[in-house]
């Protein structure tokens, strides 16, 4: 007769947050089957292999503050490839760029007044404390807040071209705690500017070993393999895709809320919560060029330039040069976020949207047709949850798992999704089914 013990658990997505879990869960002893609609693992930080070299198809690096990702690099034997660097920053505002790496530096910017650099410096060294006040500012818009406690100006100048390029229409909406989580993010910094990290083989060697290292222990990966549908209750799941029907005892997904409501089909109030969680897509260009287009060695350059829709680009070789890179090239990213995904996206084809990019970083950073070796162009839908004012105190309402399907992955993130989050998302859902919590079941090891 066939136990509960013989059913694998069932991980939905091998993003970093399903391979976390699944590395976990096959260490400990159990059955494990993830599902991986992409031909690859990796999800957001899958990469692309160009010329010899792995490249992420989004910008990457890690914070001062990753502990969960080191401490899994360590693990995996990886730790001696992450390299820390100095990542030189800029704003361009209107057509003249200022560097803002040193304290001399952003002394110099003229977007904000000496009192509002003051503020600015006590705000970075509050976001160290923000676990303490991180309830108080979901309940406050980052425009609300950065105005009272900054200055307008600093709102103007500074804060808002941000929030437009990276919520659009949404930026009024987004809450203090996120602007908070990403001013923590980012301000790992010395006096000479911020330190970043980077794995010197790129972020594919991470996935590609954390895949290995659940395969040796038994897991297996079915990949370009989408769940389409979910019936049954622990500790027998049914999943359906389109190779078969597959079963398991419980199952982590670590896809966005609006796919665990078609796939799992929970009950009205829960449906109605998951899909009030919204995301936005992205549209991300990777240029290679000639020669660099941030000649002054900036990696990250904030724009605040007229009406131009693009909020940062990014030159990943000034940052970092990918290892098996042979001829000079110089890699550029151009972000686009999305709020409307029907409008500014589905109905645009690859050429058409890196022609709209092309044009609008040419107002900006002139080049010319010949310097461009070759780009890429990538898209998602579902990149980041629209951290909307309130989205704390609507985590807190969402259940820990429908129907046997344990809900992990960056809709839990907060106050900001990153690779560090997703990790220990995956690993905390790995623990709880693997204790049997939260309606996941009662397993023990196979
Ligand atoms: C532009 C950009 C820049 C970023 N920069 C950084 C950075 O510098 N540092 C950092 O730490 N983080 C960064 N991030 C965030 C980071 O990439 C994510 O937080 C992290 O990769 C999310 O991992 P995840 O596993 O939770 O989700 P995902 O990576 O989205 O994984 C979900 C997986 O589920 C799969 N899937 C979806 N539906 C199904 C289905 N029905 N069946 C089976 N599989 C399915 C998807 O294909 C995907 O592989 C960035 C993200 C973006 C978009």
């Amino acid at each position: 007769m066939r136990t509960k013990r013989d059913l694998p658990i069932a991980v939905l997505g091998a993003g970093f947050t399903g391979l976390s879990a699944a590395h976990s869960l096959a260490k400990k002893g159990f059955k494990v089957l993830v599902f991986e609609k992409k031909g690859e693992a990796g999800g957001l930080s899958s990469c692309y292999r160009v010329n010899g070299y792995s490249i992420e198809r989004f910008y990457h690096h890690l914070s001062g503050s990753d502990a969960t990702t080191r401490g899994l690099m360590r693990e995996l034997g990886l730790l001696s490839r992450l390299e820390w660097r100095k990542a030189s920053t800029a704003y361009l505002l209107g057509k003249r760029a200022y560097k803002m790496d040193s304290v001399v530096e952003i002394g110099r910017f003229p977007g904000l007044g000496l009192l509002d650099k003051m503020r600015l410096g006590m705000t970075v060294l509050q976001s160290r404390f923000l676990d303490q006040d991180v309830e108080k500012l979901d309940k406050t818009s980052a425009e609300a807040w950065v105005k009272g406690s900054l200055g307008e100006r600093a709102y103007e100048n500074f804060f808002e071209p941000l929030l437009r390029s990276k919520y659009g229409e949404n930026a009024g909406k987004v809450s203090a705690a996120w602007l908070m989580g990403r001013i923590r993010f980012r301000s790992h910094r010395g006096l000479g500017g911020e330190g970043l990290g980077y794995p010197r083989n790129s972020y594919s060697e991470i996935i590609s070993r954390l895949v290995l290292e659940a395969q040796r222990n038994g897991a297996e990966f079915r990949f370009g393999e989408e769940a389409a549908a979910i019936s049954g209750e622990p500790p027998e799941l049914r999943i359906e895709t389109p190779e078969g029907e597959f079963r398991a005892s419980a199952a982590i997904s670590t896809l966005p809320p609006q796919a665990v409501v078609s796939l799992a089909k929970p009950g009205k109030n829960v449906a109605k919560l998951l899909e009030s969680i919204r995301y936005q897509g992205v549209l991300c260009m990777l240029l290679s060029l000639k020669r660099p287009l941030l000649k002054d060695g900036t990696y990250w350059l904030n724009i605040k330039s007229g009406d131009s829709p693009l909020g940062a680009v990014i030159e990943h070789t000034n940052f970092q040069t990918p290892a098996g890179m042979k001829a000079a090239e110089h890699l550029l990213y151009v972000p686009l976020y999305v709020q409307n995904w029907q409008r500014e996206a589905e109905r645009k084809t690859d050429a058409e949207i890196a022609e709209l990019m092309l044009g609008e970083l040419r107002k900006i950073l002139p080049f010319s047709g010949s310097d461009v070796n070759w780009w890429r162009m990538a898209r998602e839908k579902h990149a980041a949850p629209i951290y909307e004012v309130g989205y704390l105190e609507k985590l807190n309402s969402v259940p820990g798992s429908v129907r046997g399907i344990h809900l992990a992955g960056m809709m839990r993130s907060f106050p900001e999704r990153s690779v560090e989050d997703s990790i220990r998302q995956g690993l905390q859902a790995a623990e709880k089914v693997s204790r049997g919590g939260e309606d996941g079941g009662a397993h023990g090891p196979a």
